[in-house]
């Protein structure tokens, strides 16, 4: 597809193809450690768990009421048993359960092994230690087995699952203290260019402050990678091999921002062809065209644009992809939905565009987009205001008010 927008005169790698190619080019990284259950969270499994006791791992109560054995009544008439004694949650009932008895229980308590039915307690009357049941009380209800959730020996998470709340809670399930998981990624991060300032510091004349390098350490906030902020590189061929050469040598992944398109200040691209290997370095994306890839060594290299907008897309459609398998956990595609479009949307042909929308659900269930705003590369505002993309295809050339479009959800945002 020729980029109409820039009159490009090779076609560019259209987003699907530049994944392939990353995907083809990575192998996760290897190495596994050991840690507490406590510090497992985003981390990824390096070995399947099995559950080394049954659960629950006792028989026990899902209510509380009285426990009986259901051998011991005519369930057809209202009964009375005697009690004899109590279970509660972490001290059983330690006692025999004898015919014509049952037991005051609490939920999670042990179960006795004569009794198989508990009945709750709204649903009896107790006088003293006579305990009246009704009429069809049913037998054999409000226990757990021993195993029902998951059996002595069966598979609790398999590998290379990324740990997640609801795993951690399961493996503390089962008495499960430590683990093994896959060594986090390294990934080194540097913005670049002249023009760039820390937060903190005053403005000077043709100065910006660097917005990527808090954009991208936010990105890369995961349990599953090591991230070192190697701070801004001028634009200085030499300062930038030199920095990239240093950072190849002990990360995984390298990713810096700026420098990476046709400027006469942006040395990205031929850098990385001097001192490694450029396998694509422009994208048919919007934004975020100029888009080096390759590698210095194994370290595998991602050059992004400068422009924070572009920063942002990239690093979701092509980077966080590439950061998943290198961390060897499973990749999952993103929730694509289809909204009914509110705005006009302007769009050229030749370039897969990512046009940043706020999404509403109807109460009928419909999905609504609507344009968050400006959609130059630079402005974050009416990034910082969406909840999603609007994807427009390569070939589209523009969309009416009413038009259907695919939305995917910004990250981790929800609809409003
Ligand atoms: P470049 O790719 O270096 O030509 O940068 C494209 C645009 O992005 C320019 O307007 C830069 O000033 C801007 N830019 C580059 N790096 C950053 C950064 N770290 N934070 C904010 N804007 C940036
Ligand atoms: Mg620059």
């Amino acid at each position: 597809m020729i980029d109409l927008c820039s009159r490009e005169s090779k076609p560019l790698l259209s987003v699907d193809a530049a994944l392939e190619r990353i995907k083809t080019a990575l192998q996760p990284v290897e190495g596994s450690e050991k840690v507490d259950l406590k510090n497992a969270l985003g981390r990824v499994l390096s070995e399947s768990l099995y559950a080394p006791v049954n659960l629950p791992p006792e028989r026990n109560a899902a209510m509380d009421g009285y426990a009986f054995s259901s051998r011991d009544v005519n369930h057809e008439q209202d009964f009375s048993l005697t009690l004899a004694g109590t279970s509660w949650a972490g001290r059983p009932f330690d006692g025999l359960l004898e015919p014509g008895q049952c037991i005051r229980i609490f939920t999670g308590a042990v179960i006795p092994e004569q009794a198989d039915s508990v009945v709750m307690q709204e649903h009896v009357q107790a006088d003293g230690q006579a305990i009246r049941f009704p009429a069809n009380t049913s037998a054999r209800q409000h226990i757990r087995e021993a195993g029902e959730d998951v059996k002595q020996g069966s598979l609790l998470c398999a590998h290379p699952k990324k740990l997640n709340a609801i795993d951690l809670g399961l493996l503390a399930s089962a008495g499960i203290a430590g683990l093994s998981v896959k060594r986090p990624v390294k990934i080194a991060i540097f913005t670049t260019g002249d023009e760039l300032i820390a937060p903190g510091q005053p403005l000077a004349p043709g100065k910006i402050y660097d917005s990527n390098r808090y954009l991208l350490s936010g990105l890369l906030n995961d349990a599953g990678y090591s991230v070192t902020d190697l701070g801004v590189i001028a634009d200085n061929k030499q300062l930038l091999e030199d920095s990239f050469l240093e950072a190849a040598k002990n990360h995984d992944v390298i990713l810096t921002t700026g420098g990476a398109s046709v400027g006469d200040a942006d040395y990205v691209k031929e850098i990385l062809d001097r001192c490694g290997e450029v396998d694509f370095w422009k994208v048919a994306i919007k934004p975020g065209k100029p888009l080096a890839f390759g590698k210095i060594g194994s370290c595998c290299f991602f050059g992004l644009p400068g422009n924070p907008v572009a920063v942002m897309v990239t690093f979701q459609y092509l980077v966080a992809p590439a950061l998943t398998q290198l961390s060897g956990a499973p990749s999952s595609k993103p929730l694509q939905l289809t909204a009914i479009c509110s705005s006009t949307l302007k769009k050229a042909q030749g370039r897969q565009e990512f046009q940043r929308g706020n999404l509403i659900q109807e109460p009928s269930g419909e999905f609504i987009v609507s344009t968050s705003g400006k959609q130059g590369s630079n402005i974050l505002s009416s990034m910082s205001r969406a909840n999603c993309y609007i994807v427009l295809p390569a070939e589209c050339k523009g969309v009416q008010a009413g038009d259907k479009v695919r939305v995917d959800l910004i990250g981790n945002a929800g609809i409003i």
